[in-house]
């Protein structure tokens, strides 16, 4: 019976990976032909100075208007696209398309950074510097008007290996922050020694802040961190006023959420720029 049964799991665990390499083949034939149809699109999530509640950047979010299934949020297709060398493909097209809506944003005299997600693996694959740099110029931008997330994870994976790839980015003027902070176990000398200038507090432990005491300590914590480390510190997820309130008793000085506002089409975010940042369209 034990054999059988060891022969079923055997069965069952090739049958769980054909699947996933056929999804995964499938997927990455979609995602080849999303990009070539541009039926990808960055959605711009507004970063919040609490103190002053003016604008201090936008966060672009990768969104797939799929002709079949319908809007994709990149939870869905992006560990897919990490696990090959799609993710440098997607990667580049979210620069320039960064790129792009920078300028255009610019030459209307709207002048605030864009944030973009990048995965490791572009870091350390390519050159990320060099394609960087020359689309930002390509389409009449500077690499100033950019920021680059990485999760904390995927940063302390292999922080030697990406370091000298940010060095040359920061000193171009792109600023780097270390998105998901707290929960990817960062070693402090590493943190130290990257070249770094923002921590975003994973939104977990904003959520569970006013209940948890843990989690507000933990937050208490990254905020002493940003400091001695003179880093910038944003709160993710910021839902509710309670949290905002907390926040900002706790000194931090940079939210986005949903309280705020969601990730919107551009188009849409001029709207809500017109209607919440007046002294920036003037
Ligand atoms: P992230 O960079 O940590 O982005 C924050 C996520 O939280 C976004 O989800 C955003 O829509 C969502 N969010 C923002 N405010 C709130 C809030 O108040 N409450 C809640 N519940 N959620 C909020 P999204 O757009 O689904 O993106 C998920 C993750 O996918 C991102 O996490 C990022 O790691 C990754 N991602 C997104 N775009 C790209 C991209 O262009 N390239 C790469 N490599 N990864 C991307
Ligand atoms: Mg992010
Ligand atoms: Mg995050
Ligand atoms: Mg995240």
């Amino acid at each position: 019976a034990a054999k059988a049964a060891g022969g079923n799991t055997y069965r069952f665990f090739r049958q769980e990976m054909l699947e996933r390499t056929t999804r995964r083949l499938t997927l990455e034939i979609d995602l080849r032909r999303a990009i070539a149809n541009s039926e990808l699109e960055l959605h711009y999530q507004p970063k919040i100075d609490l103190n002053s509640g003016g604008l201090t950047g936008v966060e672009a979010l990768l969104r797939w208007r799929h002709p079949l299934h319908g809007m994709q949020a990149p939870g869905e297709f992006i560990p897919l696209a990490e696990e090959n060398s799609l993710i440098c493909d997607i990667g580049i097209w979210v620069i320039e398309e960064a790129c792009r809506q920078s300028a255009k944003w610019r030459s209307r005299g709207l002048d605030f950074r864009i944030a973009v997600n990048i995965s490791a693996r572009q870091l350390e694959s390519g050159d990320l510097y060099q394609q960087l740099c020359s689309l930002a110029h390509l389409h009449g931008t500077t690499p100033a008007q950019l920021e680059l997330e990485l999760t904390e994870s995927s940063l302390m994976e292999n922080p030697e290996g990406v370091t000298g790839q940010l060095n040359q980015l920061r000193q171009a003027g792109v600023r780097i922050a270390v998105d998901d902070f707290g929960t990817g176990y960062s070693s402090l000398a590493y943190l130290r020694r990257l070249p770094i200038d923002i921590l975003k507090i994973d939104r977990s432990f904003v959520s569970d802040a006013i209940a948890d005491e843990e989690d507000a300590q933990i937050i208490k914590t990254i905020l002493a961190l940003g400091q001695s480390l003179k880093l910038a510190v944003v709160a993710e997820g910021v839902e509710s006023r309670s949290q905002a309130e907390l926040l900002q008793t706790l000194g931090c000085d940079q939210v986005q959420g949903y309280l705020y506002a969601r990730p919107m089409p551009a188009a849409e975010l001029e709207d809500w720029l017109l209607e919440h940042q007046e002294s920036l369209i003037s």
